[in-house]
Order: C-alpha cells, then sequence, then structure tokens
C-alpha cells in the first residue's frame, strides 16, 4: 500500500475543493485534492458564476483571465410565465465590481482554478482518485483510504476535508448525521441544437407548475426541465413524440429540432436534494459545500455557496494553520460563520420549490394549460425597483465572504 502525506487532504474536485485548495496552497499551505473522475467535464454542475464569486476572483488577481474565457453576461434574470415576460433580478445595481452573473460550464472554472493552482508548489491534484473511507485513530480523522490508477493508497494529514458533494462519502464514512429536507421536484437535463434565430433565450418558462431552463452553451442549449419528483416513470411511459410535444410548449420554434432527442438515452434523470449536516465537523474532519449541505438547483446557486464555504474555511483556518494544527473548536467555526447563509438560501428553496411544485399533478401540460402570474411576481413587474432584493439574494447573497488570506511564497 502507498502511503502519501499532506497537511491538508482535500476529498472531491468541485467548486468548494478546487477552491479551497487553491487558497491554501496560495497561503503556502501543504494540500492535495483527490478527485475520482479523470477530468472536470461533467455537464450536469451548473453553469453560474455569480458577482459575488467574480469579486472573490477579482481579489485573486484572477477576473481578467477567467473573463477571458467565453461566457455569456446575465444582467437580468427573466422568467416567462405561461405567455407572460417577467423580469424577476435586476442585477446591475449590485454593489459588486461585475454586475451580472456569468454563465460559463462548470469545468471551464474548474479548469481554470486548478491550472492557475499549479503555480503554486504546494497544490497538488490527483485525478482518478477515489476517496473509500478515513483512517481514523484514537476518534481523530488522520487521513483516507483511496484508490487510484495505481492501486490502493493512503494519505494521511492532520485535516481532512470532505467536498465532495451531496453523496459525500467522507460524511457518511465520519457518521455524521444528515437532515434531509425533502424536495418535491427532479430535473431532465438533455441538450438541443441552438437554431440561427434564437434569441437568447429567458433564462426559466413556468407552464403549469413546470419549469425549463436553457443554458446557452454557445453551439447547443443545454436545457434543465423540471419535473415532479418521481414523475420520470410517467414522463417515460407516455413516450418520446409525447414528450417532444410536451417541450415544444417550452422551446422556440422550429419543434423539428426535438427530433434531436432519439431517445432516452440522451434524457438524465438528475435528483433533487436538500439536506444539511447537523455538524459538520469532527475532530481531524470538515465536511464544505453540497458535502454538508446540499442544495437544489433552484435559483442556481449551488456553486456559488460551495465558493464562499472554501473562502471562509480558508479565512478562518489558514492564520491557524500556519502555526499548529486546527483544532476541533476551530473547524466549528467554519460551521458558525456559514451556518446563517446556508439555512437562509436553502429556507428560500424549500418555501419557492413547495409554493411552485407541491401541489403539480403528474400530467403534462398543454397548449390549453393556464399558468397566471403570481403576486410576488406580479409586483416585481409593477415596481422594478424590487427587483434589487431577489438579484441581492441569488447574485450575492447573505454574509458574502472575501479573501483575507495572504499569498505566500514557498
Ligand atoms: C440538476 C442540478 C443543477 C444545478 N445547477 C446549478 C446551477 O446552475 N448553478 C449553481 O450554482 N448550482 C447548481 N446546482 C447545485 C450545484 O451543482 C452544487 O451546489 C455545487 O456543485 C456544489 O459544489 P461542491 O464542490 O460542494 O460539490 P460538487 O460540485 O458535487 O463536487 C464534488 C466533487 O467531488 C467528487 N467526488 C465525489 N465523491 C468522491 C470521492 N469519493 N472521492 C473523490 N472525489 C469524489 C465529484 O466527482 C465532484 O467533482 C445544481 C444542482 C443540480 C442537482
Amino acid at each position: 500500500m502507498t502511503t502519501l502525506r499532506a497537511r491538508v487532504c482535500v476529498a472531491g474536485g468541485g467548486p468548494a475543493g478546487v477552491m479551497l485548495s487553491y487558497l491554501l496552497a496560495r497561503s503556502n499551505i501543504d494540500v492535495v485534492v483527490l478527485e475520482k473522475h479523470a477530468d472536470f467535464f461533467r455537464d450536469f454542475r451548473g453553469d453560474t458564476v455569480h458577482p459575488s464569486t467574480l469579486d472573490v476572483m477579482a481579489e485573486l488577481g484572477l477576473l481578467d483571465e477567467l473573463l477571458a474565457i467565453p461566457h455569456t453576461e446575465i444582467h437580468e434574470v427573466t422568467a416567462m410565465i405561461g405567455a407572460t415576460p417577467v423580469t424577476i433580478g435586476d442585477l446591475t445595481h449590485l454593489p459588486t465590481r461585475c454586475k451580472y452573473i456569468a454563465l460559463m460550464p462548470q469545468w471551464d472554472l474548474l479548469n481554470f482554478l486548478a491550472s492557475k493552482g499549479k503555480r503554486y508548489p504546494a497544490f497538488r491534484v490527483m485525478m482518478q482518485t477515489e476517496v473509500t473511507g478515513l483512517l481514523e485513530e484514537n476518534g481523530t480523522v488522520v487521513g483516507v483510504q483511496a484508490t487510484s490508477p495505481d492501486g490502493p493508497i493512503e494519505i494521511r494529514a492532520e485535516l481532512v476535508i470532505g467536498a465532495d458533494g451531496r453523496r459525500s462519502t467522507v460524511r457518511e464514512s465520519a457518521g455524521l448525521k444528515v437532515r434531509d429536507f425533502g424536495a418535491p421536484i427532479d430535473v431532465l437535463w438533455f441538450r438541443i441544437d441552438k437554431d440561427l434565430g434564437d434569441a437568447s433565450a429567458a433564462l426559466g418558462h413556468f407552464i403549469g407548475g413546470r419549469l425549463m431552463v436553457m443554458l446557452d452553451r454557445g453551439d447547443y442549449w443545454q436545457c434543465a426541465y423540471v419535473i415532479p419528483k418521481g414523475g420520470y416513470d410517467a414522463v417515460r411511459a407516455r413516450g418520446l413524440p409525447s414528450f417532444r410535444a410536451e417541450l415544444a410548449l417550452f422551446v422556440p420554434p422550429p419543434a423539428e429540432r426535438l427530433e434531436q432527442i432519439r431517445s432516452w438515452d440522451g434524457v438524465r434523470l438528475l435528483t433533487v436534494t436538500i439536506d444539511r449536516l447537523d455538524c459538520w465537523s469532527k475532530p481531524g474532519l470538515l465536511c464544505i459545500g453540497d458535502a454538508a449541505h446540499a442544495m437544489s438547483p433552484m435559483g442556481g446557486v449551488g456553486i456559488n455557496l460551495a465558493i464562499q464555504d472554501a473562502v471562509a474555511t480558508a479565512n478562518i483556518l489558514v492564520p491557524v494553520l500556519r502555526t499548529r494544527r486546527a483544532r476541533e473548536d476551530d473547524l466549528q467555526r467554519v460551521q458558525r460563520r456559514r451556518t446563517f447563509p446556508v439555512r437562509f438560501i436553502q429556507g428560500l428553496q424549500l418555501f419557492a420549490q413547495d409554493r411552485i411544485f407541491r401541489n403539480v399533478a403528474l400530467t403534462a401540460p398543454t397548449a390549453d394549460t393556464q399558468t397566471p402570474v403570481p403576486l410576488p411576481l406580479r409586483l416585481l413587474k409593477m415596481f422594478p425597483i424590487l427587483r434589487r432584493i431577489p438579484a441581492y439574494v441569488v447574485g450575492v447573497g447573505p454574509r458574502p465572504e472575501h479573501v483575507r488570506t495572504p499569498e505566500v511564497p514557498a
């Protein structure tokens, strides 16, 4: 068995894990991040880089280079409620450097951060390395067990970070208690080609309690179609032609392009979860990002929260790690710092999901389905100044984090 050592071992190369590893290495704290996949090219992670994340990138001196990567800027969040367009959020007044959401495939963001991290000798990434369990001695986590292309390995570290997402192996191995809040929706994920005549689509389109989100990925639309939880079997049972006809209500014409969905193989079911750990840490271990609090796609804020967790973790732990090991009370400070924003956003997601989707029938909407504009959205239409509130909640969120850790030469 091969044994490696690092001061900090991060399980999971998603936004939380890669950003935290970058920040630790930038402060010359030896870190290794383990990612089970061979690359960052999985397409179902979301594409939103929020104004507060862009502020973090500016604080790191990385903003201009990041924005050189092709992206789309969303200055206003609009939705179609039935046939009525509604502007839900106006980001142009945000107190941030970039007054927009940058839509950029998450793999571009992760590849960018990982490539920038490599300039720090303290930064190591091990791809195709899957954490399978924890090493514990006398009730303290002292490392992880993992499998790699070269066989099983152990990584011994004075601190393990669980950033391995909503199905976290780390949190399960640690026996941390998860509180599941339930989610009444699932998401069908597929792509359709863009048509030359396509305007940039409204981000979301609601009809009869169904929601379609279309993300602009250059030459194709990445589509997320929200259905009631457990509704996929009913969708499939009605058959592909019926599914295409249902989608044609949401997708701008020509409807023929929906023929590109030739089989159910091109339609992936993503289950949605909202949960939270009661306690994010134990001696030698801290969970952050979705591993500590799985986020629903509602509002597209999970990436931002994961990055904010990473910044807060570095702000709290870097000064500690420069002089000594992190104790449990240090780790608990991270949870105390981040609990309010997480509870607030998850509370909003639960409220919104409950209001919009709770009583939605499993039957598909039709062209006759009426979709009245709910009162809060009518108010946003009448009083545009109110659109700044949802823009702030989504674009910045409560308790935004700023980089306070120094760049330390090796
Ligand atoms: C359908 C859907 C759409 C979404 N869309 C958006 C959106 O548009 N915008 C947004 O902000 N949020 C979105 N979210 C939420 C967002 O994806 C998450 O909140 C965010 O990715 C959390 O980041 P993370 O780093 O904590 O975890 P993840 O992004 O899940 O990253 C975890 C990483 O750990 C790796 N990993 C897992 N297990 C192991 C292991 N045992 N060993 C090693 N590596 C491991 C995984 O491969 C992954 O790379 C969406 C969520 C869903 C379900």
